[in-house]
């Protein structure tokens, strides 16, 4: 687990927002970068070595073990060692890779070339002595043979700490500047706005451009990019009738509401039947494997899109403040994932979707012309009414209950928005921070088994795939 932050924040934007496919960031866009850094690893071994390697070793620990398959890391491992990068590769190519496990692959490097296919992965289980989770160990070794005593040429250890952000055993990521507005807590981020009478967006884009180096065109089209991919991931699912990939047979739901709420036009439950259909669309083409993005994981990827094509469609925001709202609920994403986790293989399901609904929520604060404090306030509801939530994928897949924790997240999000909104800010009793406080406590505590491990709770109970 994250340890609670002791320096100030250096996220960029884009480390929170990645595009990436599903159907779990820290099971396929962490293993996909983690195959991209082995194969420019290798890449750069002196022939010599190149010589003496004769295979490609993937061994898989953790999470990514016990529920690797139905969530696509083989795939995606090799997929990254084929040269892929996650927010160019196109669904179909890992569908492709996944219908012949047995199909041994070139992977390139200098004049040599390794054969790997999906099933030479080894799946070592849970139980393991790395200090993440999520781990994956990819090798060159010297001889056919299996055993321990072939010659290890090339080792990296990778650990998948969710989100898709990736950690290299014994690397550091190259640090970057200092940002001009630095913050460890919401406590610290409220006080600098008042001290430095800037906005929030004002203040999230000067830090990100000095961490980045590019300047606010550059970041607003980026943020334009993460909005369309999460409208077209909306539109996709929206339209996309059928059963999703996996054993349990899992129907498309969000078709169904949104054909529902053409009859419900004026009629109360018009708004909840769109914002439940467009996070369920989001969240079926996530687990369809498709492209979506992490905000702050994959399995949570229906949340933010759908409160934010509410406001987009329903409510008629526009496009400037939309990108906004990503600024306000990318605060919150910052703070959970250094002062907690978005982890769930390390923290559960509260980690994920709950942070989802949090980030959510901040967004309709602030789309919806409140104050930080009330921003606050409303991230802090969505996210102490999801602590303790485990993570229990039945089959290894990211279908049940993953789908419908989405809709439940992003309405939870617009309630928690609605009751920060009601009366004075200032007499709210527990603070954001607090709860973030509580969330990576309630993760410590938590039992491996309710981690993504599909080894507890509806896993063990629904048992049926
Ligand atoms: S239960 Fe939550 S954390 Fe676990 S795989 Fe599903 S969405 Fe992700």
């Amino acid at each position: 687990m994250t340890a609670p932050q002791e320096s100030s924040i250096t996220l960029s934007l884009f480390d929170l927002y990645k595009i990436g496919p599903g159907p779990s960031s820290s099971h396929t866009i962490g293993p996909m970068r983690a195959g991209g850094h082995f194969r420019r690893a290798l890449a750069a071994l002196s022939a010599e070595e190149l010589l003496r390697g004769e295979r490609i070793e993937v061994r898989l620990y953790g999470s990514l073990s016990a529920t690797g398959k139905g969530h696509g890391t083989d795939r995606a491992v090799l997929a990254g060692l084929l040269g892929f990068d996650p927010e160019q590769c196109d669904a179909r190519v890992l569908e492709d890779l996944a219908e012949e496990p047995n199909k041994a692959h070139r992977i390139a490097a200098g004049n040599r070339e390794f054969l790997f296919a999906l099933n030479d992965i080894r799946y070592e289980g849970t139980i393991h002595n790395f200090p993440w989770n999520n781990t994956l160990v990819i090798a060159l070794r010297g001889g056919w043979s299996t055993s321990e005593e072939a010659e290890t040429i090339l080792r990296h250890v990778y650990y998948s700490v969710g989100g898709g952000f990736l950690v290299v055993e014994g690397e550091e990521d190259p640090p970057r500047p200092a940002p001009p507005h630095p913050y460890r807590t919401m406590e610290e981020f409220r006080s600098l706005l008042q001290r430095t009478n800037r906005s929030l967006p004002d203040l999230l884009l000067d830090n990100e451009r000095a961490l980045t180096g590019i300047d606010t065109a550059e970041v607003h089209r980026r943020l334009d990019r993460i909005l369309d991919v999460m409208e077209a991931a909306v539109d996709l699912g929206l339209r996309t009738e059928g059963v999703l990939p996996g054993s349990i047979g899992l129907r498309r739901k969000a078709p169904l509401l949104f054909r529902r709420s053409y009859s419900l036009q004026s009629d109360p439950n018009h708004a909840v039947v769109l914002l439940n259909a467009y996070a369920l669309a989001a969240a079926e083409e996530n687990a369809a494997g498709h492209v979506v993005v992490t905000a702050p994981t994959l399995g949570s990827a229906g949340v933010l899109p759908a409160v934010a094509i509410l406001m987009a469609r329903q409510g008629r925001v526009p496009r400037e403040l939309l990108r906004e709202g990503l600024l306000a609920a990318a605060v919150v994403g910052f703070l959970v994932k250094t002062g907690a986790s978005i982890s769930g293989a390390e923290v559960g399901c509260q980690g994920e979707v709950g942070t989802a609904s949090a980030m959510a929520a901040a967004f309709l604060a602030h789309v919806n012309g409140y104050p930080v404090s009330v921003l606050e306030n409303a991230a802090e509801i969505a996210l102490e009414h999801h602590l303790g939530m485990t993570c229990d994928p039945v089959g290894g897949y990211v279908q049940i209950p993953c789908i419908e924790r989405n809709a439940m997240g992003a309405v939870k999000a617009y309630n928690a928005y609605l009751l920060a909104s009601c009366g004075d800010p200032s007499a709210q009793k527990v603070q954001l921070d607090q709860v973030i406080r509580a969330l990576a406590e309630t993760g410590r505590d938590m039992s491996s088994r309710y981690k993504e491990t599909a080894e507890g709770g509806l896993a063990v109970c629904f048992p049926q795939c």
